[in-house]
């Protein structure tokens, strides 16, 4: 499916391009965000949840795998998995409360290959290009593929 490299110089624009990008996003769908610490992840999911209509603080999740946020029509569900080890050892409800239809749901730090997710709509990647200046893959994928729930 289709891929775009894009730049964005500063905060501000990851938090735009975040809310482009959940002008594309449907009930249900699942976004993973990935790159290391500091890339820009929760900056990204910010902009998205503004732009779904949160209009609470969009914070990372310390205390738990995730937050969820009332948006406009439905919940926006931002989780953390960066202190989980894998979701095959975790209690299977876990993720019912953030995933699935009335949610739109972003995951930092998805470990490969977790077929307990579902199949995501987009795989967001953001790396470090010097400054404020980060790198960003955008892949769109048809959801629905052979791991995740049909839509
Ligand atoms: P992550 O969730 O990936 O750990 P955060 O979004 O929490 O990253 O933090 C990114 C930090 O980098 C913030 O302090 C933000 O202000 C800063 N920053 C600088 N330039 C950018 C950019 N182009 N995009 C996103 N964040 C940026
Ligand atoms: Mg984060």
């Amino acid at each position: 499916m289709a891929k775009r490299n894009l730049r964005t110089d500063g905060a501000a624009e990851t938090e735009s391009l975040g809310a482009e990008l959940a002008s594309t996003l449907e009930d249900g769908d699942l976004v993973l965000v990935r790159g290391e610490l500091g890339a820009g992840k929760t900056t990204l999911v910010r902009g998205a949840a503004r732009a779904l209509g949160v209009d609470d603080p969009v914070t990372s999740p310390t205390f738990s795998i995730g937050h969820r946020y009332r948006g406009l029509g439905l919940t926006v569900s931002h989780l953390d998995l960066f202190r989980l080890a894998g979701l095959a050892q975790e209690d299977p409800g876990l993720l019912a409360d953030y995933l699935g239809p009335g949610r739109i749901a972003f995951v930092e730090w998805p470990a490969e290959g977790e077929p307990e997710l579902g199949a995501p709509r987009l795989v967001v990647t953001l790396s470090h290009g010097g400054g404020d200046v980060r790198l960003v893959e955008v892949e769109e994928l048809l959801a629905g593929g052979p791991v995740g729930p049909a839509r």
